[in-house]
């Protein structure tokens, strides 16, 4: 099992835990081997990170859509208005 975690110690991104996956696995650096963390512990942050950036990226795009929906709105509001 292979993790994307930047090592404290040399700065490698890659990382590997045991194929067992067990919460208390722990994931070490494969350049030097330090202890990074455990699956566990990273499976918590990672899926927490992930739904916060869902949630922003959600927003934003709400936020985008209301801002064209808005201006297409006035424009065919104007129009309508004209006509
Ligand atoms: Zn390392």
């Amino acid at each position: 099992m292979k993790f994307q975690i930047t090592c404290t110690r040399c700065g490698c991104t890659q990382a590997t835990a045991p194929d067992t996956h067990h919460e208390w696995d722990e994931i070490h650096c494969e350049e030097c081997g330090e202890f990074l963390d455990t699956c566990g512990h990273f499976e918590d942050r990672h899926a927490a990170g992930y739904h916060v950036q869902a949630l922003n990226m959600s927003r934003s795009l709400i936020l985008q859509m209301a801002r064209e929906n808005g201006w297409q709105g006035d424009s065919a509001m104007a129009g309508r208005r004209s006509a």
